[in-house]
């Protein structure tokens, strides 16, 4: 099993609203960028393709090259992996990220609960269930991301955005527009301005993904304490990655 869990499933608006504080000209492919590494959850492509800076800048010349209307998917993309930056590996000069300094005793010991996986496995759960917690928040106070998500979602030409996928990566095209249409059916099909919706989301992303069963009783204890976590840090986080943006596409994970 060479599958990385390193990665952010579950961040959507928070990378939509990064790239609108980032790009004061965002347009609906930016924003689909901005969230499309985490397509990753279905296999179309690796965690690396889209989350190193190598594979980043070799999707860029691809698509300059070859797909040059989707230029700005690319920059979204870049976008994404500034901010998963600092969630994973380098917060305010110190290593690791936000979303795994964040990972109390208390709520590590909740997750082996909850999942029954190894101390890593756990580990990399914590640190969705932080970031679930930075876009609860932030959802609460800007319920308009959800509008500019989905509205970009359907402004995005989603089976010709199959196809880029699957020329660029070499698979194929019916299997690249069932995993475009499953990754924006995980970001359009729950409002996560509410706790059930996010245990909803969890239990169908740990089925989907890790292919395991996920007690809802257990994840909502583990959402209550994420939340609580993230309360008075979420913004002093968001704030901290928009600053420190400098353009470069860096690796992410
Ligand atoms: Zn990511």
């Amino acid at each position: 099993m060479s599958r990385c869990y390193n990665s952010s499933k579950m961040f959507f608006h928070t990378h939509a609203y990064f790239s609108q504080r980032v790009d004061k000209q965002l347009d609906a492919l930016k924003v689909v960028g901005s969230m499309l590494p985490d397509i990753a959850v279905t296999g179309i492509v690796s965690w690396e393709n889209m989350h190193k800076r190598q594979g980043v800048l070799e999707f860029f010349a691809y698509v300059k090259k070859s797909a040059p209307e989707f230029i700005s998917l690319a920059q979204g993309i870049a976008y994404h992996c500034a901010l998963d930056r600092t969630s994973h590996l380098e917060y305010k000069n110190s290593h690791p990220g936000y979303a795994y300094v964040n990972i109390t005793p208390e709520l590590f010991k909740l997750l082996k609960k909850t999942i029954d996986v190894s101390d890593l496995r756990a580990r990399q759960s914590g640190h969705n269930i932080i970031e679930a917690g930075v876009n609860y928040h932030l959802l609460r106070e800007k319920p308009e991301l959800i509008t500019l998500v989905n509205n970009s979602l359907l402004e995005t030409d989603m089976p010709k955005l199959g196809k880029l996928l699957s020329d660029c990566y070499g698979k194929g095209e019916k299997e690249a527009v069932v995993a475009v249409n499953n990754f924006s059916m995980f970001i359009t099909d729950y409002d996560l301005r509410g706790i059930d919706e996010w245990v909803r989301f969890f239990v169908d992303m740990n089925k989907y993904y890790l292919k395991i069963d996920t007690d809802e009783v257990y994840v909502k204890k583990t959402l209550e304490l994420a939340f609580e976590i993230t309360k008075n840090n979420w913004k002093e986080y968001l704030e901290t990655s928009i600053a420190s943006f400098d353009g470069e596409v860096k690796d992410s994970n």
